[in-house]
């Protein structure tokens, strides 16, 4: 690792490049370089989940390209869930096979998991994820940033975040909270000064990019996209302060109104910047339809002879179950069936079982509710 010392700007009050120490800390194991001015590797790592996908499980997707030498990072935004993502990347469709991010972080669409950091890949895996690259849309920045570190540094050495939601799912305060860590966290590792940020000192080129400027898909969006500034803006603040020895407590909140509002969960209609909020259209079509297939194995008929379909109900307790899982979990699962089983020993009535298709399983022992999760052992529907 090339070391300098940064010269202090006026505005942090002296100038002079003092004493350079090089030193290990070993509570982070990573390298402390520290000038008059500027001290890295103090900025708290951000509480993240690792999911790391081995090659066995997650066998495309990715390249050697030799050791990653991480100088910044590159924003998207999924078009999609935390869960939908992950699953998406272990499929065998051919679009999740070959696509594969460093981090994901939860929102709106995740229920639980809203202001989470899924990490994929560890960060000493040598494997580049395909997220970023190839480079077939390069525009302002992505071109300085080729032309300085070489297009395979698109992949190899910026972390990629796919920030949870569709391109135009509101942002949630602890989702952009989570960015601004995570984007502070990796660019002080990579030797980033807070007053040089989003610029790299050795390069002198912008390293903190977003999926558009390589290429020609709009990724992360426009809602994304009008929060640069405000992300930017916050991960400077939390490097100065770590780089400082200020501490977290001398970084403000984040101005009140931004983001923009979220709908909280659960609540009902009229929510119509989220599409997975009660009373959306795209509920209908999510769940889809089935069946029901009695004991006897016939299927159940209306009157008049044609087979009774299940769709999507607002006030189903199927229905209503489905939607509380799915907006806890980030999972709209389609409904595979539903059929009576054989009750418990001893009972004259069946019991139902309503099955989706990534293996939830609804069931009713008798006649009476309630409905409970049965791949959950306990839970309540
Ligand atoms: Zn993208």
């Amino acid at each position: 690792m090339e070391v300098r010392p940064f010269l202090a700007g006026s505005d942090i009050g002296h100038t002079g490049a003092g004493e350079v120490r090089v030193g290990t800390d070993t509570a982070e194991n990573s390298v402390v370089m520290t000038s008059a001015a500027v001290t890295f590797g103090r900025v708290a790592r951000p509480d993240v989940v690792p999911r790391h996908l081995d090659p066995a499980r997650k066998p495309s997707g990715w390249s050697r390209l030799g050791p990653r030498r991480i100088v910044g990072t590159c924003v998207h935004r999924m078009d999609g869930t935390l869960w939908g993502s992950e699953t998406h990347f272990v499929s065998d469709d051919p679009h999740g096979r070959d696509a594969l991010a460093d981090f994901g972080i939860g929102g709106a669409l995740d229920g639980a998991l809203d202001g989470v950091i899924w990490e994929w890949l560890a960060e000493d895996d040598d494997r580049s994820p395909w997220a970023s690259g190839p480079a077939d849309g390069l525009e302002g920045d992505g071109v300085a940033f080729v032309r300085a570190h070489g297009r395979e540094a698109i992949n190899r050495d910026l972390r990629s975040i796919e920030v949870s939601g569709r391109f135009t799912t509101p942002v949630t305060p602890r989702q952009l909270d989570a960015l601004c860590r995570l984007v502070a966290y990796v660019h002080d590792r990579a030797g980033v000064p807070w007053h040089q940020f989003p610029t790299h000192p050795r390069s002198g080129v912008v390293t903190q990019l977003q999926h558009w400027h390589f290429a020609t898909k709009d990724c992360p969006g426009p809602v994304l996209r009008g929060l640069t500034a405000t992300y930017q803006a916050r991960a400077r603040a939390i490097m100065r302060a770590a780089q400082m020895g200020q501490g977290q407590d001398s970084v403000s909140p984040l101005p009140p109104g931004l983001p923009a509002p979220t709908p909280s969960h659960g609540q009902s209609q009229s929510h119509g910047h989220d599409p997975m909020a009660d009373g959306s259209p795209a509920l209908a079509w999510l769940f889809g339809a089935t069946t029901r297939t009695f004991l006897s194995g016939d299927t159940e008929r209306w009157p008049g002879g044609e087979p009774r379909t299940y769709a999507y109900d607002p006030a189903g307790v199927i229905s209503r179950a489905w939607l509380r899982r799915a907006r806890r979990e980030g999972h709209f699962p389609r409904i595979a069936g539903w059929r009576q089983v054989p009750g418990p020993t001893g009972t004259a009535a069946p019991a139902e079982v309503v099955a989706f298709a990534n293996g939830w399983v609804l069931l009713r022992r008798s006649s009476l509710p309630p409905w409970v999760w049965a791949d959950r052992p306990g839970e309540t529907a």
